[in-house]
């Protein structure tokens, strides 16, 4: 049994060091040095180049080094037979929900704007939004939505969620399916995209569902860049429905310096940052994983292989 790290990155030493450091016992190879690729049972991948997985005769388990899996099921190459995991981490779901809370807070205090003044040498007051005024809506109440939705509403906001199943979160309204979307929507002042990206959401942030959100507000997407149409959004900011939106995922990364986004002077951008695996805290779980495949035990974080998260 051994584990192979694949991933394009500079980071595949930190992996390789921090499960060794670990469990000093272990077999890790990265993809690159020469490995015996029948012992392998666990690849441990993060964006690895189409055709990697490929192989591979005794591999067991696809581990994802992250929370999305979007771009393993993108590779028409991997094997499909092999179970799928993820990240749940309690360090990723807090990341991802400060960083949410700071672009919140961001906004209705106008600290984009005011940099946007201090540049032109402009002294003009805006006013500004109180949380307790501010209804926060969140797409999809997963691991990272439903703490993002919690830390929102402890903090004052008034906090919604809306997901595929009912979900029953204290102080945060929730909203279940497509019927109910558009009441979600139509009372949202602040739209959070926590959602994976399947089939099913690809393109969801477009023009008609941007739509229904009241005038004025403001789309953070945090999720992937194949949610958004991007020339929807730049309708919705140049007509003036939306006032705004941050954005830290993208179709193309890095983004393309011709893509107006770079440009625009709503939209605030950040590179896919906002909450990143912590190999320490992580890799326990990925050995954790190793160690069932070789009892023949149950994975755990096991991505559905029908829904695509
Ligand atoms: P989860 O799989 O835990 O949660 C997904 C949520 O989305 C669930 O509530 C699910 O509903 C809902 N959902 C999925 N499909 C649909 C649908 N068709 N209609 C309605 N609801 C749907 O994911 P995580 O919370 O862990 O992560 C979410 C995404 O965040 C990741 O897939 C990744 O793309 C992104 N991410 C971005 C990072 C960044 O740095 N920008 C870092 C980490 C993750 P239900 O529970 O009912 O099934």
């Amino acid at each position: 049994m051994a584990i192979v790290i694949i991933r394009q990155d500079q980071k595949i030493a930190l992996w390789k060091n921090a499960l060794l450091n670990a469990d000093s016992s272990l077999k890790v190879y990265s993809y690159l040095e020469e490995h015996p690729k029948e012992e392998i049972t666990m690849a441990v991948i993060w964006k690895h180049p189409a055709g990697s997985l490929k192989g591979y005769p005794n591999l067991k388990c696809i581990a994802s080094a992250g929370a999305g899996v979007d771009y393993i099921f993108e590779d028409p190459t991997r094997p499909r037979h092999i179970p799928i995991t993820r990240i749940v981490d309690p360090l990723l779901a807090s990341d991802m929900s400060e960083h949410v809370l700071a672009v919140i807070l961001a906004h209705i205090k106008n600290l984009n704007l005011y940099k946007q003044q201090q540049v032109a040498n402009l002294w003009q007051p805006v006013e500004y939004t109180r949380i307790k005024d501010t209804t926060v809506g969140i797409l999809g109440l997963g691991e990272l939505g439903a703490l993002t939705a919690k830390d929102l509403a402890k903090v004052g906001f008034k906090v919604q969620g809306w997901s595929r199943g009912r979900k029953t979160i204290d102080h945060v309204t929730t909203y279940a399916g497509k019927d109910e979307l558009n009441v979600f929507l139509t009372s949202t002042q602040l739209l959070v995209c926590l959602l994976p990206l399947t089939p099913e959401t690809e393109g969801f942030l477009n023009k008609s569902l941007l739509e229904q959100l009241p005038k004025g507000a403001y789309l953070i997407n945090v999720a992937r860049g194949g949610h958004l149409v991007d020339g929807d959004l730049l309708i919705l900011l140049d007509n003036g429905h939306l006032s705004g939106a941050c954005l830290d995922v993208y179709h193309k990364e890095p983004l393309p310096t011709a893509h107006p986004f770079w440009d625009h002077k709503k939209v605030h951008m950040t590179p896919h940052y906002a909450s990143v695996s912590d190999t320490d805290s992580v890799v326990p779980q990925l050995i954790e994983n190793y160690y069932r495949l070789e009892n023949g035990e149950e994975l755990k974080n096991k991505i559905d292989m029908d829904k695509g998260y």
